[in-house]
C-alpha cells in the first residue's frame, strides 16, 4: 500500500486540473494501448517487475477483482503473508505465481477496473500478465505440454482415421489418462474433446446462390471462420449455423487456408507463434473483408482474437484492421439482421428452458447480451442467464496444476445452472459448455442436455 497513496494523490491532482474526467469510475471510455511486443524493451524483466510491483500495490488496496479468478487471491496472499505485509515484502520471483493464474479472460480490465487508461493509474492487468508470460516464453520456449495444447490445429490435421481413433481412445481411457496426467501434466479428470473424422471444412458446400441483400445494419453475405474446435471436434455446431444461414437465404463461404486464430498461443505468451498464424490467416480474411463479407466464428475467443488482440498486436497492419472491422459475433449479426427485418421468424417450436452461460470472451466484446436477446425472442423459450467465469478458460482447466481450481472457480456457475432446472444448458463457448456439463455432473450428480445456442436456433426453426 506504500505506493497507493502516491497514486491516489496523482489521481486527486489530475481531478483538480484539466484531467477532471480521469478519476475513479472513469467517465471516459477506456482506451487500450497497442501491445508493443516488437520493442526489445517489452522483454526487459526488471522494468516489467517494477510495473508489476506498482500495479499489484494498487490492486492490493483495491481488491475489487478478488472473486474473478485465482490471480488476485494469489497476489493478496503473497502480500498479506510477506514480512512487511506490503508489496515490497514479496520476492519478485514469486510474481510468477500470479502470472500463472491469469488466463487472459480480460474481465478485470473490461468489467471491474476503474483505473484503466485514460485514468492516470493506467492499469491494464491482463496485458501486463501477457507481457510477463511473453518474457517467460522467450526465456524457456514454453513447456512441451503447453506447446502441444496450443497446437490443436496440428493435432486436428491428423487425417488418418486410425490415428484419430487412437487419440480419442487415449483421451477417454482412464489408465491412459493417468499416464498423460503423470507425464504431460494434463489432468486425468478434465474433459477432453474427441477428434472427428468428418471435419467441418471437408463436408460443406458453400452456397452463394442466394441474392445478397444488405440491410441498414448488416451486410447480406457471410464468411465462416470455422475455428479448430468446430472443424476438428464438433462440426455439428458449424452445420447448424450453415442451416440457419441458408434458411434465411444468406449466401456464405468459408475462409481459405484457415489455421488456428492464435488465442491458445497468446495465452502461453508465444507472441511470435501468434504472428506466424496471423500471417497465414489474415491475407485471405482481409480479401474476404474487402469483398464485403461479414466474417463470423462460433467460438468467442477466436472472434476476440481477430477483433481485439491482433489489432492491438499489429496496430499498423491495415489488413488486420480490415478483418477486425468485418468480424461479427454470430448472435450480434442475427439480432442486427432481425432489426433490419431480414431474418425469418417462422419458428416452428420453442426450446423450453435454457440455462444460458455468457462466456467471458463474449462479454468483453462489449456488444451487449446478444445471444440471450436472440434466444429470448424464440417462442415458448425461457432463458436463465449466468454471467460468471466457468473456470474452463482456454487450456487452464485441463492442466493438472489448475484443474481443481478451475472446478472451484466454476462452482457458482454449476450451481446456478443446475438450479435453473433447464431443458438445455448452453454456452457460446463450446469448450466452456462441456466444462459446465462436467461440473454439474460431478458437483450435483445430474446429467444435462448441452447444446450450443446456434443449435437451439436451428431446432426452433425446425430445420
Ligand atoms: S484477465 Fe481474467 S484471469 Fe487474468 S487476472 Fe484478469 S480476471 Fe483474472
Ligand atoms: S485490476 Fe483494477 S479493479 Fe482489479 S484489483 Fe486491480 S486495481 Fe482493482
Amino acid at each position: 500500500m506504500a505506493l497507493i497513496a502516491e497514486h491516489i494523490l496523482m489521481a486527486i491532482g489530475s481531478n483538480s486540473g484539466s484531467n477532471s474526467g480521469k478519476r475513479e469510475g472513469n467517465l471516459e471510455p477506456p482506451t487500450r494501448h497497442p501491445i508493443d511486443w516488437k520493442n526489445p524493451e517489452y522483454y526487459n524483466q526488471e522494468k516489467v517487475e517494477a510495473e508489476m510491483e506498482r500495479v499489484f500495490d494498487v490492486c492490493h488496496g483495491c481488491r475489487r477483482c478478488v472473486s474473478l479468478c485465482d490471480a488476485f487471491p494469489t497476489m493478496f496472499d503473497l502480500i498479506d503473508e510477506s514480512e512487511t505485509m506490503e508489496v515490497d515484502g514479496v520476492d519478485k520471483a514469486d510474481y510468477k505465481q500470479v502470472v500463472d493464474q491469469c488466463y487472459l479472460c480480460d474481465m478485470c480490465y473490461v468489467a471491474k477496473c476503474p483505473y484503466v487508461p485514460p485514468h492516470p493509474f493506467n492499469i491494464d492487468f491482463p496485458h501486463l500478465m501477457l507481457q510477463a508470460k511473453a518474457i517467460e516464453h522467450k526465456k524457456t520456449g514454453g513447456k512441451l505440454r503447453d506447446n502441444l495444447l496450443s497446437n490443436m490445429d496440428n493435432m486436428g490435421k491428423l487425417a488418418i482415421p486410425v490415428v484419430i481413433e487412437t487419440v480419442n481412445a487415449v483421451n477417454h481411457w482412464s489408465p491412459a489418462r493417468k499416464i498423460l496426467d503423470k507425464t504431460m501434466g494434463i489432468d486425468k479428470d478434465a474433459w477432453l474433446p474427441s477428434f472427428t473424422k468428418e471435419k467441418f471444412l471437408n463436408n460443406i458446400n458453400p452456397d452463394q446462390s442466394f441474392d445478397v441483400v444488405n440491410g441498414k445494419r448488416t451486410v447480406g453475405k457471410v464468411a465462416i471462420f470455422a475455428t479448430c474446435y468446430i472443424n476438428y471436434n464438433e462440426p455439428g455446431i458449424g452445420h447448424d449455423f450453415v442451416a440457419v444461414l441458408e434458411h434465411n437465404k444468406i449466401p456464405w463461404i468459408v475462409a481459405e487456408r484457415e489455421v488456428c486464430c492464435g488465442m491458445p498461443k497468446l495465452e502461453q505468451g508465444d507472441l511470435e507463434g501468434v504472428e506466424s498464424l496471423m500471417r497465414i490467416n489474415i491475407p485471405h480474411l482481409a480479401k474476404i473483408a474487402r469483398e464485403g463479407y461479414a466474417i463470423m466464428a462460433l467460438v468467442p475467443s477466436c472472434t476476440l482474437m481477430f477483433k481485439q488482440e491482433l489489432p492491438l498486436m499489429f496496430p499498423d497492419n491495415e489488413d488486420v484492421q480490415a478483418v477486425a472491422a468485418a468480424f461479427w459475433d454470430p448472435f450480434n449479426y442475427l439480432v442486427s439482421r432481425a432489426k433490419d427485418d431480414l431474418l425469418k421468424n417462422d419458428f416452428k417450436q420453442g426450446v423450453g428452458t435454457v440455462a444460458y452461460h455468457a462466456p467471458c470472451h463474449g462479454r468483453v466484446q462489449n456488444i451487449g447480451k446478444k445471444t440471450e436477446e436472440f434466444l429470448k425472442s424464440l417462442p415458448e423459450t425461457e432463458v436463465k442467464t449466468t454471467e460468471r467465469c466457468s473456470g474452463h478458460a482456454g487450456t487452464y482447466g485441463i492442466k493438472k496444476e489448475f484443474h481443481e481450481k478451475s472446478m472451484k472457480i466454476g462452482r457458482p456457475v454449476f450451481r446456478q445452472m443446475h438450479q435453473a432446472e433447464a431443458d438445455y444448458i448452453a454456452s457460446d463457448c463450446p469448450l466452456g459448455g462441456h466444462h459446465i456439463k462436467q461440473g454439474i455432473q460431478q458437483k450435483h450428480d445430474s446429467e444435462q442436455n448441452l447444446a450450443h445456442p446456434i443449435s437451439l436456433v436451428r431446432k426452433a426453426y425446425g430445420i
